[in-house]
């Protein structure tokens, strides 16, 4: 597993390399353009002998995607990833996806083509939904085991991050995710969005309205000052 700069995870694994929702500051992209891992990046390729790495014994939080979304991967790469984690309970993965509803459907279809006792996944398995802009919240609201924002590209409208459920005889406010990171985009991209401290700050404010750990990436250190904060996140308190 390969280490890596990003703050919230000790290394990355990617047996999937691709994507084609086509943001344009995607940095997984230029590399590719650069390396050529894949020849089309809008086709995601599967690489499954790189589940092999999850084999190493001293326990890693692993991110897993960070050169495709799992939304897009299909059924069977999930199936496959699925058992990987199983035999390897030792580590902490972490997936991250901008269409969360589309990612439950491959997830709902990958848990019923498989018989394996998939429950130790509540408790080493963490997908995020990505909210780097306000119209990634749909309409539907599903709660996600974390909120990414990241890299934040406007204010966040803090109020579509709360979502509300029927239990038997009332109604609960939830809010969208149990922890929070959020991060500022990085390189020189033209048109690269710099973030104002009150967005940040006002993410805060909500964080502790709901009592769940923010996690600020490195990018926003100078921006935050002593207010700079890296709470601990769910996968951290576990290993
Ligand atoms: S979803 Fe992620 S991997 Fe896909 S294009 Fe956007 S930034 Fe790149």
């Amino acid at each position: 597993m390969k280490q890596t700069k990003i703050d919230w995870c000790d290394c990355t694994e990617n047996c999937v390399v691709g994507c084609p929702r086509g943001c344009e500051y995607c940095y997984a992209r230029r590399m590719n353009e650069r390396f050529k891992w894949v020849e089309d990046w809008n086709e995601p390729q599967f690489f499954p002998e790189r589940l092999k790495a999850f084999e190493s014994k001293t326990p890693k939080s692993v991110f897993i995607n960070s050169m495709s979304d799992i939304a897009y991967w299909e059924r069977d790469w999930v199936v496959a990833l699925f058992r990987a984690m199983i035999e390897n309970p030792q580590h902490r993965y972490i997936a991250l996806t901008k269409d969360y509803e589309k990612w439950c459907k491959v997830r709902e279809e990958a848990v019923e083509s498989t018989t394996e006792d998939l429950s130790i996944l509540n408790d080493i398995f963490f997908v995020g939904r990505t909210v780097d802009k306000n119209d990634r919240m749909p309409d539907d609201f599903i709660t996600a085991d974390f909120i990414n924002i990241e890299p934040i590209e406007e204010e966040i409208d803090t109020w579509r991050l709360v979502g509300y459920v029927d239990s038997e005889d009332d109604i609960f406010a939830v809010p969208a995710g149990r922890a929070i990171i959020v991060g500022a985009e990085t390189g020189n991209r033209k048109g690269k969005v710099v973030p104002q401290k009150y967005w940040i700050d006002k993410l805060v404010r909500f964080a502790d309205e709901w009592k769940i750990p923010i996690f600020m990436k490195e990018s926003l250190r100078q921006l935050m000052g002593d207010e700079f904060r890296q709470d601990k996140l769910p996968w951290m308190e576990r290993i």
